[in-house]
């Protein structure tokens, strides 16, 4: 057999799955009526231990309709310079929010809570005001560097001292959970919204959660 290397992305529904697909109990999600939506949103907001989740076709869109919800035009996010809302988004933050991404050179993907500080505009009436910061679990082109959860608590101390929002792309946050043995919720604790990927290894043909406070997620709807 075959195994294909080249990306989780290839990964294809399995036969259960496309069962429980076609056999899904259906509604009118406008009406919040779709019981399956519904299930799939509130365990995801439990796993990670959000208020609520809002079912959504990809990651990009967990991204960037949080900066979107999260920033004013003008507004800086920080992010590391191999982040995928940075490499991989179309330049999806200045063209949606209107917000500039300031980066940072981590480790593999992984910055300090130094360098974050290190990355914050004093207040003057002149400079952006930073407004959030990504961490991306696990760091992407990182090699799928696992964010420690020291530093994951030390990172989000510094955003909020300064007043940022804590957003986690955890398109691979699960890889993380099984790599360390530190729960997803344990993971999220201090990170003010976050999502999961459906579509990375886990053989979903689309989708991602995207999870946080309960208004968030209403207005991100
Ligand atoms: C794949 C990926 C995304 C985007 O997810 P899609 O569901 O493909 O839109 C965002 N962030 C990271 C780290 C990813 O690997």
């Amino acid at each position: 057999m075959l195994v294909d290397l080249r990306s989780d992305t290839v990964t294809r529904p399995a036969e259960a799955m496309r069962r429980a697909m076609a056999e899904a109990e259906v509604g009118d999600e406008q009406h919040g009526e779709d019981p399956t939506v519904r299930r799939l949103e509130e365990m995801t907001a439990d796993l990670l231990g959000k208020e609520a989740g809002l079912f959504l076709p990809s990651g990009t869109m967990c991204n960037e309709i949080a900066f979107l919800v999260h920033c004013r035009q003008g507004d800086e996010i920080i992010n590391d310079y191999t982040g995928h809302a940075v490499t991989n988004e179309g330049g999806g933050p200045a063209l949606l929010a209107g917000a500039m991404i300031r980066t940072v050179h981590g480790h593999n993907g992984v910055f300090t809570a130094e360098q974050l500080r290190g990355a914050l505009r004093p207040k003057s009436r002149y400079a952006p005001i930073s407004r959030a910061v990504v961490i991306e679990q696990t760091a992407n082109y990182g090699g799928g560097t696992v964010w420690p959860l020291r530093t994951i608590r030390e990172v989000c101390a510094v955003a909020h001292e300064h007043g940022l929002i804590a957003h986690m792309d955890g398109a691979r946050l699960m890889n993380a959970v099984v790599a360390s043995g530190v729960s997803a919720r344990e993971q999220c604790a201090t990170l003010d919204t976050a999502w999961l990927d459906m579509t990375k290894g886990l053989g979903a043909p689309i989708g991602a959660v995207l999870c946080g406070p309960a208004a968030f997620i209403e207005e991100a709807w």
